[in-house]
């Protein structure tokens, strides 16, 4: 059986519910009287999210917790295990050097090493298995940090397969990034944008245009632009969805009318990804369900998808 690929995971919010829990409990953020299915009711999101301070709270706990390299070797090696037993050959992590130090104040190079270590006893341990890690740079950290980002990332791209802004991009829109990246540009670099998720298409056009991207994160509202539409069939551009990701945080909330469908017909290469599966408490399989109940798609669609995700991935090149 050929395995899934997926493209488009943020390792700092992806680790078991269970760890999670284990670890807030020893350090006393989360009381050890809490079981785990009353944490995974009170912490999941399951429905579109209303309290954005919630949401944030929630964030801080990883940044909380993942605070020692072995920690970080230890989520990487669960999750990459985890994808694998669902089926996932092929999986492409990504994740904020400046984000999950923020809190511990933990050195940029051991988020790095400890990440870097749990997915080699992965794959060590499940030949076949194959993963990679993309750096991202948080536009919320502002300028300085993606500035350091850029520098990390240059330091150690042997050890990345990519680059990748993520972060509120109404607020700080792409093209504010045009000068700092080009360093990164011009190293050759595997580069992809989250882009037209909170904004429209003319981000995704900044993402393409002025940062250099050879996929796009999420890009779902590249369906408002019919220039930009056949660009990215043109250009055979891949856009990385995230249903259930989309539907919680209100970036695209109906299911049935979703643009992963849209793309995928009018011959855009898409894939399906989880996003941040320990916060919405999804498997790359939701998401396979979504596409064919609520998309009503077909077996052999889903696995075109699947087939286009293996083609356009950043470990291919490495
Ligand atoms: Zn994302």
């Amino acid at each position: 059986m050929r395995g899934y690929t997926e493209l488009h995971r943020h390792l700092d919010v992806s680790m078991r519910l269970s760890t999670l829990l284990e670890l807030a409990q020893e350090r006393g953020l989360v009381p050890t009287s809490t079981s785990l299915a009353e944490f995974e009711k009170e912490f999941i999101l399951r429905e579109p999210m209303e309290d954005l301070g919630r949401v944030l709270a929630k964030f801080t706990l990883y940044q909380q917790v993942q605070d020692r390299p072995d920690v970080l070797e230890r989520v990487a090696y669960e999750v990459a295990c985890d994808a694998f037993a669902e089926g996932i050959h092929k999986i492409e992590f990504r994740y904020s050097p400046g984000f999950i130090t923020d809190l511990s104040k933990l050195p940029w190079i051991d988020s790095l090493d400890g990440f870097d270590a749990g997915l080699k006893r992965a794959q060590a341990e499940n030949p076949g298995l194959k993963t990679g890690l993309i750096c991202i740079g948080s536009r919320d950290f502002g300028m300085a940090s993606i500035e350091k980002t850029i520098e990390f990332y240059l330091k150690h791209d042997d050890r990345f397969i990519g680059f990748d802004l993520a972060g509120d991009e109404a607020l700080y829109p792409n093209s504010l990034y045009w000068h700092a990246m080009k360093p990164v540009v011009a190293s050759g670099a595997n580069i992809t944008i989250h882009a037209g998720e909170a904004s429209g298409p003319d981000s995704v056009w900044s993402a393409l245009e002025d940062l250099g991207a050879k996929r796009i994160g999420h890009g779902i509202r590249s369906v408002e632009d019919p220039e930009l539409m056949d660009y990215l069939r043109e250009k055979q551009i891949l856009l990385e969805m995230c249903p259930t990701s989309n539907r919680i945080t209100s970036a695209w909330p109906d299911y049935s009318t979703h643009p992963f469908r849209t793309c995928f017909e009018f011959g855009i290469p898409v894939s399906l990804n989880t996003d941040d599966p320990s916060i919405f408490g999804n498997r790359l399989s939701d998401e396979i369900g979504i596409a064919k109940n609520s998309m009503r798609m077909s077996d052999v669609q889903i696995r075109k998808s699947f087939d286009d995700a293996n083609a356009h991935s950043f470990i291919n090149e490495n």
